[in-house]
């Protein structure tokens, strides 16, 4: 854990909120600098590596998009 991580020092800043994915709801461990914006929900790296990776034609990608139209309102 790299302590001099400048994204640490911004996690405890008071009345700071952190960021949540909006599909999968974890909080990043990398705080702010893990996630993606999607105006202002999050998404993390690991739901962004599902959307890129994920089948077009597949029952979890058509979810996923569901749900990335849902946070986008
Ligand atoms: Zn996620």
């Amino acid at each position: 854990m790299d302590i001099n991580n400048p994204c640490r020092q911004s996690e405890r800043q008071p009345g700071k909120l952190l960021p949540c994915c909006s599909i999968c709801g974890e909080v990043p461990e990398d705080g702010i600098c893990g996630v993606l914006k999607f105006g202002r929900r999050f998404i993390c790296r690991g739901c962004e590596q599902k959307i890129l990776t994920c089948d077009t034609g597949s029952k979890a990608y058509q979810e996923l998009i569901r749900l990335i139209k849902r946070i986008w309102k």
